[in-house]
C-alpha cells in the first residue's frame, strides 16, 4: 500500500538533493530500505551520497551499476547500495535481491531503480524516493512516499524534517 507522498518538492542543485537525504538520515533505523527511482542522471546516486555522508561514512559513494551492490561501513549504520537496473526487464517472479540477508542488525539498504522491487518488501515496506528532471538543467522534482507499514509511526516526523529542509532549498 502506498500513501500520498510525504514530500513533493523541487531541488535546484545537487547540494539540495544531498540535504534532503541528510534530513532523512536521523530517522533511519536498521532494517530500513530506501527505493530510489528516476531516469539516468536524475539524482539517485547523489541522494545516496548525501545519506552516506550524514551517516558518517567517509568513503566516496559511486554508482553501483557495474558492481550491483556496494557495502559502506564506518557510519552510524552500514549502508548497502544496490542497483536494480539490470532487473528492470525481468519478470517479477525471478527478482530476488536477498534484501533480508543484507539488512542484518545494523544496516540500511538503498536500491537505485528500486521501484522494480517494491513487491519484494512485503507488508513491512520502505521508502520510495522518486526523481524527475525539471525544466531547468539542475532542477529535480523529488517525491518521498511511504510504502507499507514500516514507516507509519515515523511518517509525521519524517514529513516535518523533509519539509523544513525543502523550504530552505
Ligand atoms: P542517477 O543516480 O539518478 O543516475 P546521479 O546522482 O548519478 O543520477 O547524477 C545526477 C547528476 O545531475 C549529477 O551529475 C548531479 O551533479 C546533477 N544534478 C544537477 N542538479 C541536481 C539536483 N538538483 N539534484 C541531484 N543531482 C543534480
Ligand atoms: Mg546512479
Amino acid at each position: 500500500m502506498t500513501g500520498g507522498p510525504l514530500l513533493s518538492a523541487q531541488t535546484h542543485e545537487p547540494a539540495h538533493t544531498r540535504a534532503l537525504a541528510a534530513a532523512l538520515e536521523p530517522l533511519l533505523v536498521a532494517g530500513d530500505v530506501v527505493l530510489l527511482s528516476g531516469e539516468l542522471g536524475a539524482g539517485k546516486t547523489t541522494f545516496v551520497q548525501g545519506l552516506a555522508a550524514a551517516l558518517g561514512i567517509v568513503e566516496p559513494v559511486t554508482s553501483p551499476t557495474f558492481t550491483l551492490a556496494t557495502q559502506y561501513s564506518g557510519g552510524r549504520l552500514t549502508l548497502h547500495h544496490l542497483d536494480a537496473y539490470r532487473l528492470l526487464d525481468e519478470p517479477a517472479e525471478v527478482i530476488d535481491l536477498d534484501i533480508d540477508e543484507l539488512i542484518g542488525d545494523d544496516a540500511v539498504v538503498c536500491i537505485e531503480w528500486g521501484e522494480v522491487v517494491t513487491s519484494e518488501l512485503g507488508s513491512d515496506g520502505g521508502l520510495l524516493v522518486s526523481f524527475v528532471h525539471g525544466e531547468a538543467p539542475d532542477t529535480r522534482h523529488v517525491t518521498v512516499s511511504v510504502v507499507g507499514e514500516r514507516w507509519r509511526s515515523r511518517a509525521d516526523e519524517l514529513e516535518a524534517a523533509l519539509r523544513t529542509c525543502a523550504n530552505r532549498c
